[in-house]
């Protein structure tokens, strides 16, 4: 099948290219992002390929139906860039990868609580200039501290097991009760169990409940000194709440590889540009402050798994067979 990809990495394209061998679609690579202005660019494409930041909304949808497009294949598990409504009004179904290694990203999660509690950014960048001074690296054994994981689903699960395995006591803040997390000694708590946590991950979705569920009040009552770590969603934390207690010395760190004003800047090269943004200058100017662009996820299995699952996705339309991660309209059964 023909397939317009739009947002493609290069990175991405080598991989797509390797794993199109088992599937055979012919892969047509745009640079632009799809957007109104662009959307003609797959006209004749019965698939289009799409990524988080490009705008599949009615008028660009409209211009795929137009163009004969037939079906939305999003590289991602989220779907809020693409209208649904309008894609079920146009006729175009809309596919996107369920889920994809949630090692990468408990993995990820583990790797900067260990650079941020140890200060190995601060160190790599010391030795570079020659200093070799430890002054202002101690970091804490992990051993025997306690660690709270907001969300013990996949990854928060994931994440527990490793910390256990360094022996840290694991507590969890959860909706639903997850045994493997309990099989592994973690034990749940209510949110006033965040008091007792020296390190705090953040694994649970962005939803209006868990909209900046850490804020003033929560940081309020953290340890003096405890790391948070966010690898989940940049909504789930008050950025400005957390400055503040960065500030006091409430909080002795933070690791985030989301932020909540992310699409603005993440993925694209602004080393030349003037960043207007004041709130990530802010956070990347703290010694104890590491900010990654929502990297957790890239690992080449979890990347194989993303575009082999959007390739077998668009071999299934192509075959007229029921689409595995087809993404239905509100209020719409799937087909
Ligand atoms: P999951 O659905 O397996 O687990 C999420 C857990 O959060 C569930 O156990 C759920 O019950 C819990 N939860 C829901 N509402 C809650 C609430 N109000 N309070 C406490 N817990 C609540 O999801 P997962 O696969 O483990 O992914 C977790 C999150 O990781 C995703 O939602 C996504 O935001 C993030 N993520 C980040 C990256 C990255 O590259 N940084 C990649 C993939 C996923």
């Amino acid at each position: 099948m023909r397939v317009a990809v739009f947002s493609a990495k290069n990175y991405e394209r080598a991989l797509l290219n390797e794993l199109n061998a088992g599937h055979g679609h012919d892969l047509v690579y745009f640079d632009a992002l799809l957007e109104p202005e662009t959307a003609s660019l797959a006209a004749g494409f019965p698939a289009v390929s799409v990524f988080v930041n490009d705008a599949v909304n009615r008028d660009v949808l409209r211009s795929l139906a137009q163009g004969e497009t037939k079906l939305v294949a999003t590289r991602c598990t989220g779907f809020n860039h693409i209208d649904l409504e309008a894609a079920d009004e146009f006729g175009i179904r809309v596919v996107r990868v369920a889920n994809y290694s949630p090692n990468s990203v408990a993995e990820f999660a583990v790797g900067l609580l260990l650079a941020l509690n140890r200060k190995i950014h601060r160190a790599y960048n010391r030795t570079r200039e020659g200093n070799f001074k430890l002054d202002g690296l101690m970091g804490f054994d992990l051993v025997g501290r306690t660690v709270a994981v907001i969300g013990t689903g996949r990854i928060g699960t994931i994440f527990a097991r490793i910390m256990a395995g360094f022996g840290c006591k694991v507590i969890g803040f959860d909706v639903h009760r997850s045994a493997e997390f309990e099989e592994i000694g973690g034990r749940y708590v209510d949110a006033k169990g965040v008091e007792e946590a020296d390190v705090i991950s953040m694994h649970c979705p962005l939803t209006p409940e868990t909209y900046h569920i850490v804020d003033a009040r929560t940081l309020g009552r953290v340890k003096t000194g405890a790391l948070l770590i966010n690898t989940s969603r940049g909504g789930l934390v008050d950025t400005d709440a957390a400055i503040d207690a960065l500030k006091s010395g409430r909080l002795g760190g933070m690791a985030i590889d989301v932020y909540e004003q992310e699409a603005d800047l993440f993925y694209r090269d602004l080393s030349s540009a003037v960043i207007p943004d004041d709130v990530i200058q802010r956070l990347v100017s703290f010694p104890n402050v590491i900010v990654t662009g929502h990297q957790a996820f890239f690992t080449r299995e979890a990347l194989e798994t993303i575009l082999g699952t959007t390739l077998a996705s668009i071999s299934e339309f192509e075959a007229g067979r029921p689409l595995a991660f087809e993404i239905a309209a509100p209020g719409r059964a799937r087909g």
